[in-house]
């Protein structure tokens, strides 16, 4: 079998956590950035790609090579001439409760599908196997941008590819709901695997049931909806019957949980590597979970390479 090809689609920024000796750590960061890391680590078989925009600066090469640490291919990452990546800042209170300072309204991101994008990017994903992306990604893109890129997976589709996407709704991305909607609902019919938390469905939605959710997703024309519920259950939405089927699972229980950030791009990653390896969807779950509850150990959404879990169907 060969390789599968994976491209993800979205923006990766530099993240900044105030150690307790008050310096600044960075790392480097962003939902379908992680999401990559951990489908790649989980799937070391597949070739992934990172389509994005950064600068010509050394934060910018930062980003570069932390992507190229993974295993990641940055032949999709394009240099913006006058650009550079965004920022956040993490706050973490007394609780420990974390929150987010972002500096990301003029990053190079923004620019991706913008009229100097390179159209060798477009073709990477049109000729995919797999491409992943979010409502963020969505959310960075000016409405000329996201046709363009809608266009680019309408033909991933038409060369038989698969498309993953996870809502991630973040109000504060949007001007206001009815945007994200709008974005959100051109896409919809081109996802084949949808990875939403049931959380922000009821935020851009107003769901009252999983089976709503999953409902949307399936009468789109997806294949396969997992819903993911923190740390109470998943559920598998698959086509079939008036209703569709519905297969709730119980989620892995973890015992100390430290930092949730990043376990939903996590899940995501190694649920779409299991079934890339072919495991069922059922197996691909508790390969998302395994890989969650790791994450969600650790502090920060990217843990260290040897810390990574991987389950033996993934
Ligand atoms: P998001 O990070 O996108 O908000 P969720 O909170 O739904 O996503 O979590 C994604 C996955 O992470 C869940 O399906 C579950 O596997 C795992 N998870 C999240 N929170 C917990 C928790 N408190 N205990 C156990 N697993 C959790």
């Amino acid at each position: 079998m060969t390789a599968p090809i994976v491209v993800a689609v979205g923006e990766c920024m530099l993240e900044l956590v105030r150690r307790p000796d008050g310096l600044l750590q960075t790392g480097y960061a962003g939902d379908v950035f992680n999401t990559a890391v951990y489908l790649k680590r989980h799937a070391p078989q597949a070739t992934v790609g990172f389509a994005s925009a950064i600068g010509r600066d050394e934060l910018s090469d930062g980003l570069a090579e932390a992507v190229r640490a993974e295993g990641i291919h940055t032949e999709h990452l394009w240099r913006h001439p006058d650009r550079t990546i965004g920022l956040y800042l993490v706050h973490t209170d007394d609780d420990g409760e974390r929150s987010f300072t972002y500096y990301r309204d003029s990053s190079a991101a923004r620019e991706c599908f913008s009229a100097h994008y390179p159209a060798e990017v477009d073709e990477g994903i049109a000729a995919a196997d797999l491409v992943y992306l979010s409502g963020i990604t969505l959310s960075i893109l000016r409405p000329e941008a996201r046709s363009r890129l809608l266009a680019a997976l309408r033909r991933t589709r038409a060369n038989g590819g698969r498309i993953a996407f996870d809502s991630n709704y973040r109000p504060r991305g949007w001007a206001c709901r009815d945007d994200a909607r709008t974005a959100v609902a051109e896409v919809l019919p081109l996802v084949t695997i949808a990875l939403p938390s049931m959380d922000d469905e009821i935020q851009l939605w107003g769901d009252h049931s999983v089976e709503e959710c999953g409902r949307r997703y399936l009468d789109a024309g997806a294949d396969e909806v997992i819903v993911k519920q923190g740390a109470s259950e998943v559920t598998i939405c698959k086509p079939g019957g008036k209703r569709g089927e519905l297969h709730a699972l119980a989620t892995r229980r973890v015992e100390r949980v430290v930092d949730t950030t990043g376990a939903g791009d996590s899940f995501n990653g190694a649920y779409l590597a299991a079934r890339l390896a072919g495991a069922s969807a059922s197996d691909a779950v508790a390969a998302g979970s395994a890989c969650a509850a790791t994450v969600i150990g650790h502090r920060g959404a990217i843990v260290p390479m040897e810390s990574s879990s991987r389950s033996p169907n993934a």
